[in-house]
């Protein structure tokens, strides 16, 4: 008899109606690949909850097993780089959107979307960084590589009690800045302090229309919330600073004028992590296991049950998750 696992499924109808459901599926089920992966933790990440909620047309094949980051270890490998027993991350590359995902006990991939676990971390931990992790450590290096320092003057992180932003937050603490944490959660501002924020704001200071330009108040930027805050953020970020720009939680709009650009050098650098080459998502990791605190990390993580992840997609799209989900197969 053939080995059987769950999966998570999303389905639409002729009217293009989703539904959600735990089925049970056998490896003949999957869609094709040369690795086979036992997967032992996956998360929650704002882009799974559009894809479970159908809230954002993230899913473009139907059926779809939703889930975009899991870790685990390798059962078969036609690959040249992977071997039975190897552990293994998977991060985007379509997988949860037009390939079957993270969400079931079994996925088989591309050998070539593949990186190795860092030994430093577990699979779990893996997934407590999951896409939003390695977002926040692909910003923060954005910002490096624009030439701008801690001795420039603060950063402001937007998102600041959400996954991108919570992992910011603590990577750019030990990095040495002056953290500002723009949050629409007042309660959580111990939690932000905590793993390292400096200043906590409210995201109203932000998120409404603002002036082209206004006092500089920050060297640099990680953005997860586009629109007037990413708006905002450039207008009042200081000369020959740079942002970066990775998500859209707020809205994909962004109401800006060019001021920030021509009178004062600013730079904004777009992040995307579903396509990142190789290279840059393996100095990425290279990164993480060397600057995130890793008690930092289990403060900002929750674990959850494979049983809970679709209501976890409910709350992060209503902005109610705090830090990162794991959820341990
Ligand atoms: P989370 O839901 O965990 O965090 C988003 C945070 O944004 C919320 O916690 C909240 O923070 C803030 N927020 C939510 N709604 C609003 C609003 N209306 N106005 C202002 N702020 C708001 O999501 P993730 O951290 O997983 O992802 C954040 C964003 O980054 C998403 O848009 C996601 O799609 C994008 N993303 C992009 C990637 C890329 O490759 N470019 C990769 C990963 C994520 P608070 O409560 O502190 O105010």
């Amino acid at each position: 008899m053939s080995e059987t696992f769950r999966a998570i499924l999303i389905s639409r109808d002729a009217d293009k109606r989703q539904s959600v459901e735990t089925v049970t599926m056998t490896p003949g089920d999957l869609m094709d690949g040369d690795v086979d992966i036992a997967v032992e933790a996956t998360t929650v990440n704002y882009k799974d909850g559009l894809a479970i909620t159908g809230k954002a047309p993230v899913v473009r094949r139907w059926p779809m097993i939703p889930g975009v980051d899991l870790a685990g270890t390798v059962i078969s490998s036609t690959h040249a780089d992977w071997r039975a027993g190897d552990k293994v991350v998977l991060n985007g590359w379509g997988v949860g959107e037009v390939h079957y995902g993270a969400y079931a006990g079994r996925a088989r991939v591309s050998g070539d979307w593949l990186v190795p676990l860092p030994e430093v971390f577990s699979a779990g931990e893996a997934m407590a960084i999951g896409t939003a992790g390695y977002t926040a450590m692909m910003s923060v290096m954005a910002i490096e590589a624009a030439g701008v320092t801690p001795a420039d003057g603060p950063v402001i992180v937007t998102g600041a009690a959400g996954g991108v932003g919570s992992v910011a937050v603590a990577l750019l603490a030990k990095l040495g800045w002056h953290v500002v944490a723009s949050t629409g959660r007042a309660e959580e501002a111990s939690y932000l302090k905590d793993l390292g924020a400096a200043e906590v704001i409210d995201r109203a200071e932000l998120s409404a229309p603002g002036k082209p330009l206004g006092k500089e108040r920050w060297a640099a930027g990680i953005d997860a919330v586009g629109s007037h805050t990413l708006a905002n953020v450039l207008a009042q970020t200081r000369y020959h600073g740079a942002v970066a720009c990775c998500g859209l939680a707020q809205g994909m709009d962004l109401p800006a004028s060019v001021a920030p650009f021509i009178l004062r050098g600013v730079s904004l650098v777009g992040i995307d992590s579903v396509m990142a080459p190789k290279p840059r998502r393996l100095a990425a990791w290279c990164r993480l296991a060397e600057d995130l605190d890793r008690e930092r990390l289990a403060a900002l993580t929750t674990e959850i049950g494979f049983d809970d992840i679709v209501a976890a997609a409910h709350r992060i799209v209503d902005g109610k998750v705090r830090g990162r989900l794991v959820v341990t197969m």
